[in-house]
């Protein structure tokens, strides 16, 4: 009977603990499974096919039950298109000429078809391991963009850098990119090593400042203790001297021994303002020939301080301008907006904030290479530029973004302003390879509202950009 009841209470203990690991694998798989979505999601816009093997992955998970084989044979296909990915942009690295491979070619570089027959497992794996290579090289050159717009290098170093992040972008070449790769160290270390140095030349400057100030009232001081000693002994002798005569005048009956020792101490005094004489001309020349040398020093250095100032505003200029477009960069941006905020804030005048963004742009690198993109960036810039007043501000806020702020302007009359750069600009003959190429941008725009911040305006002007670009691109929304 006993036995019968532990048995029992096995059975149920094992049962209660069973129910606890399948609710655990269920809890589990939901969790993967939300990942799995969400990672598919994010992926997407990247390729059509890929697309469609990731919506397919959906949907399977969407049904209680996955098929593990025709998985298997998803999770290929889903690897063969991502190597595509890897190598399309690559080989349009050359530059702006119209090329139609991307659609035709039959098969990614990096897994020839001899190559998936004699070993299949091992050239998938081959090729993973090389497109997971042009993936860092690809991430470490945006990197190198993003610090290149931070910092400021030589003139040298700053083309260097560029060349650099140009190759890590599109070369497929691996021992080009390992050196590229190996260089942007070196790059970070010159970087770093020149804003040191510019540090250390400047507290030795200032340095050399302190001491010769320090130089200059030492001397100061001590010519003024000489020039007071001299005068008390001086007053000191003369009194001596006066006192020796009264009392021989008061002394003395003797007339012509009266005269002689008149004369005497008459001579002495005489003396003692003569040496006294000497002496303050002495110190005077030594202190005007001291001053001179000040006066030297400092006109100098003012010319040395005018010519630190002019290279600041340079430095700090260039760290606020966008190098490709020559447009201000984000810094400039946050300074700017930060300013008309507190502006808006006290006068209350209407002030419209702006976000464009150019339509399908990666198409453009894609089809015609990097440079031609670059080359897009620079005349879209222009035209912003050339069509904005001179009150609205622009900046370029990364990628093919860029920002407006239009201060004493509603909403209604910066899309007008908006319009007709977007008609203009969609407007304009782009030429690669010959061919004419459209250029369009969405944008978003929105006033500040009583209770704005910053973040909430920005926020409200690119929601709006979304809405633009899920109207179908090429159009303005006010937020
Ligand atoms: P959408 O209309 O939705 O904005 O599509 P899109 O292709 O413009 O947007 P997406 O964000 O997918 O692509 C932006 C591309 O801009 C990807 C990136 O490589 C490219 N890009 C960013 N900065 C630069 C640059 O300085 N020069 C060049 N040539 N391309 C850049
Ligand atoms: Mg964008
Ligand atoms: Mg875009």
């Amino acid at each position: 009977m006993s036995s019968d009841q532990s048995w029992k209470e096995k059975y149920f203990q094992e049962l209660e603990a069973a129910e606890h690991r399948a609710e655990h694998w269920k809890a589990e798989r939901n969790t993967l499974e939300r990942m799995l979505v969400r990672t598919c999601l994010a992926s997407e816009g990247q390729a059509p096919e890929l697309d469609r093997l990731l919506a397919r992955v959906r949907l399977d998970l969407r049904k209680s039950k996955v098929d593990i084989d025709s998985w298997k044979e998803l999770q290929e296909q889903i690897d063969r298109q991502v190597a595509l990915l890897d190598d399309v942009p690559a080989s349009h690295g050359g530059g702006s000429e119209l090329s139609a491979t991307v659609a035709s070619s039959p098969k990614p570089s990096a897994m020839t078809e001899d190559e998936s027959d004699s070993d299949p497992s091992c050239s998938v794996a081959n090729a993973e391991h090389q497109s997971q290579r042009l993936r860092i090289a690809r991430r470490v050159g945006h990197l190198l963009g993003q610090l290149l717009i931070q910092v400021s290098l030589e003139p040298d170093a700053e083309t260097k850098a560029r060349n650099l992040q140009r190759a890590l972008l599109t070369s497929e070449n691996w021992d080009e990119l390992r050196d590229g790769l190996n260089q942007v160290a070196d790059l970070i270390v010159a970087a770093v090593t020149r804003s040191q140095r510019e540090f250390e030349s400047f507290l030795k400057r200032l340095d050399e400042r302190l001491e010769m100030l320090q130089e200059h009232f030492s001397v100061q001081s001590s010519a003024q203790s000489g020039r007071q000693a001299a005068a008390e002994a001086l007053d000191c002798n003369i009194r001596e001297e006066i006192e020796l005569v009264s009392r021989h005048i008061e002394a003395s009956d003797d007339l012509q021994g009266l005269k002689t020792s008149v004369s005497r101490h008459l001579e002495f005094i005489g003396q003692a303002v003569d040496r006294f004489r000497v002496e303050e001309t002495e110190r005077e020349k030594m202190l005007s020939e001291q001053l001179q040398a000040v006066q030297e020093k400092v006109a100098v250095m003012e010319a040395h301080s005018e010519r630190m100032q002019g290279q600041v505003r340079q430095e700090r200029e260039r760290a606020l301008t966008d190098l490709l477009t020559q447009l201000p960069n984000r810094e400039a941006w946050q300074e700017r907006l930060s300013f008309e905020f507190n502006r808006w804030r006290r006068y209350q005048y209407p002030l419209t904030v702006g976000v464009m963004d150019i339509d399908l742009f990666k198409r453009v690198n894609d089809s015609f290479g990097h440079k031609a993109g670059d080359r897009v960036l620079q005349l879209v810039a222009r035209e912003i530029k050339n069509r904005l007043r001179n009150t609205d501000f622009a900046a370029r806020f990364g990628g093919e973004e860029f920002v407006l702020l239009f201060p004493e302007t509603r909403a209604d009359d910066a899309l007008m302003v908006m319009e007709k750069l977007r008609d203009h600009i969609s407007a304009l003959p782009f030429h690669f390879g010959g061919s004419p190429v459209t250029i369009t941008f969405s944008a978003g725009l929105t006033a500040f509202k009583p209770d704005d911040t910053e973040e909430t305006v920005f926020d409200r002007a690119d929601r709006a950009l979304y809405t633009a670009k899920d109207a179908g691109r090429n159009c303005v929304r006010v937020g």
